[in-house]
């Protein structure tokens, strides 16, 4: 198994998740086993079909493993109730997808609050920390314009801190740069690394983007369901 520098947050054990549709069996993992620790920035590298989103799935309570664990904070991720999933959903985790998904007829500062008002934060604090949040992923001028009129790069970045709001200890982003340039895709990693900084957030980034693997401060690679922790590339 490979091991974390620090106190795991995260720890993953004989993870297997086979998927049947009718006769057919897909072995999407096969028995993955790794720990991340609190304040990392691991990248999941693998090509398209390798289970990267099957993996995050399970660690963030979307979907239930054939067999093995997943201990996330100290929680069994495979054993939660309905409830515990929803708390685990509400406190713990946090994703971001390829796709922004934020909500075209909100601002940023008002997508950025969604998940505060569902959390019933108080008017005060709420815009306090949207501020907070805006100003950390270096959108604080762009707070009233909606969805469209900002640029691809602008969209994820508001999406990463619609995430953040409610202070996840684990966030989970799937080919967060999948729709992005590469002029773009390069700023995301400085980015995470600042909202770690900021935060005190972990951070998995699933991706098969060179650009992103580039910056991993622990990589980690996944090949036809099995995970084996991967050197990291030497940097120019
Ligand atoms: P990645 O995110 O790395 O592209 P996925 O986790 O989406 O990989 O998929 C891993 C494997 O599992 C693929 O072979 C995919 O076709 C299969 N798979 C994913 N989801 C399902 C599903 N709901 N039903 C059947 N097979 C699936
Ligand atoms: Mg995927």
């Amino acid at each position: 198994m490979s091991e974390p520098e620090r106190d795991p947050i995260l720890t993953v054990t004989d993870l297997v998740r086979t998927y049947r549709t009718g006769k057919v069996e897909v072995h999407a993992l096969r028995g993955v086993s790794f720990s991340v620790g609190r304040g990392e920035l691991v990248v999941l590298k693998g090509r398209s079909g390798s289970g990267k989103t099957t993996l995050l799935n399970l660690i963030g309570g979307l979907d239930t493993p054939t067999s093995g664990s997943v201990l996330l904070d100290g929680h069994e991720v495979t054993s939660l109730d309905e409830d515990g999933l929803i708390r685990l959903r509400r406190q713990t985790i946090s994703f971001v997808f390829q796709s922004h998904g934020l909500i075209p007829v909100l601002s940023a500062a008002e997508n950025v609050e969604v998940p505060l008002r569902l959390a019933r934060t108080a008017s005060a604090e709420r815009d306090k920390r949207v501020e907070t949040l805006l100003a950390l992923v270096g959108l604080a001028d762009h707070a009233r314009q909606r969805p469209y009129e900002l640029s691809g790069g602008q969209r994820q970045r508001v999406a990463i801190a619609r995430a953040l709001a409610s202070r996840p200890r684990l966030l989970l982003a799937d080919e967060p740069t999948g729709q992005l340039d590469s002029e773009t895709s390069r700023a995301i990693m400085p980015l995470l690394r600042a909202v770690i900084a900021a935060e005190g957030v972990t951070v998995l980034v699933a991706t098969h983007d060179p650009i992103v693997i580039e910056h991993a401060d622990r990589l980690l690679a996944i090949t036809d369901g099995a995970v084996t922790e991967e050197p990291l590339p030497a940097r120019a």
